[in-house]
């Protein structure tokens, strides 16, 4: 096993090794599919026996894989010996970062999450956020001598030129042109990936939550702001510049409210959870008065989550026109409407599909909670070393 060790502020920690293609598959098919035999394996990946009885084994050696339970063959001939992922050969660190918090998991080779922590920002500008972040990964993996790479999901653009990442008008925090992925390893001594945090939350829904078997799958995400994410013959599309999925401005029309953009009635004027706390006449971060409110069917507050439905409605179905998904995925913390008003949201889908009716489109809405972004950081990281 080729390996380097990288120097930590917590000591000395097995690097990664480094992988070829074939192992990759390998490994990649044991990941996304479970544990299998050697012969189907084989013709899964698209590799002899010959060829996968070798990587398997350079994969058991560097501990990345072990042999199981033999399964008794059902008719004649020899057992097949099983091939199972090693979960515990490697972590990683997912890190979200929101306007004002730091949402971080640890999470192992097979997506599940070890451990976690949330904080405040202590500060907001981009040196005093990545010594934070420095802080929290001394701390979260003290205890870990296991390789381990970083993943940072952040509203934004990511951009990459000549081989660096650079973040690219990152609203929340006001940062732009940012190497943030750079100074991440500087700080942690740690591979680093910066991605877009609703890309990452879709590439982690792709190959951890279910979307796996389904392409194209498109991911939205609502709370804070409106974004999707696409996923293309199992690849994630972020786009030339980094702003595939940007969803959400799309004109309405009717009410005459402008988004922060100075949009007269696009869909973000309505679907965001600022856009309803404005709407219902609550004050900044009252999302949950307001909802209350609706429920109790107070009318301020119930038109605002209408319109929220009715506008989500429309901005899906753009989606469906633009990519034709197996299946749309709707998560983020800010999905009430659908509670509150489903017609509402299926008038807008109706009214903006393009010779499809709702009920061609599959649309399902997952369980979420908000630890799924800084998961799906964690994932981006894994991604980056395994596909
Ligand atoms: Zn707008």
């Amino acid at each position: 096993m080729a390996s380097q060790a990288s120097s930590t502020p917590t000591g000395t920690r097995a690097g990664w090794p480094r992988l070829y293609d074939g192992q990759r598959r390998v490994l990649l098919a044991l990941l996304l599919h479970g544990e299998d035999s050697r012969s189907s394996l084989a013709e899964y990946v698209g590799l002899s026996r010959t060829s996968l009885t070798r990587i398997a084994r350079e994969l058991v050696r560097m501990g990345l894989v072990v042999e199981g339970e033999s399964l008794e063959p059902s008719g004649r001939g020899r057992p097949a010996e099983m091939l199972h992922l090693n979960g515990n050969a490697a972590h990683f660190l997912g890190i979200k970062l929101t306007g004002d918090a730091l949402f971080a998991v640890v999470t192992d080779l097979s997506g599940a999450v070890v451990d976690r922590r949330s904080e405040q920002l202590t500060g907001r500008g981009v040196h005093e956020v990545v010594q934070q972040v420095g802080r929290v990964a001394a701390g979260l993996l003290a205890m870990t001598t296991l390789p381990v790479a970083v993943g940072v999901g952040i509203a934004g653009d990511i951009q990459y030129r000549s081989g660096q990442s650079i973040l690219r008008d990152s609203g929340h925090l006001g940062w732009d042109e940012v190497p943030l992925a750079e100074l991440v390893t500087e700080a942690t001594g740690l591979p680093t990936t910066v991605k877009n945090d609703v890309h990452a939350l879709t590439a982690a829904h792709h190959w951890f939550g279910g979307g796996i078997a389904r392409d194209p799958l498109v991911v939205y995400a609502i709370g804070a702001g409106i974004g999707s994410g696409v996923v293309v013959k199992g690849a994630l599309v972020e786009g030339r510049h980094g702003r595939s999925g940007r969803v959400g401005h799309l004109r309405l029309g009717g009410e005459g409210r402008p988004c922060l953009n100075g949009h007269v009635d696009c869909v973000h004027a309505f679907v965001t959870i600022p856009s309803i706390e404005y709407n219902s006449g609550v004050e900044r971060g009252e999302y949950a008065i307001a909802l209350d409110r609706a429920r109790t069917g107070e009318m301020r507050s119930l038109r605002a989550f209408r319109a929220a439905a009715y506008s989500l409605g429309a901005a899906v179905a753009e989606s469906v026109n633009t990519v034709d998904p197996e299946l749309l995925s709707l998560m983020g913390e800010g999905l009430a409407m659908l509670d509150l008003a489903p017609e509402e949201f299926d008038r807008g889908l109706a009214e903006f599909l393009e010779r499809v009716t709702p009920a061609e489109v599959a649309i399902e809405r997952p369980p979420f909670d908000f630890s799924l972004y800084a998961r799906g950081a964690a994932v981006a990281a894994e991604r980056k070393l395994l596909s």
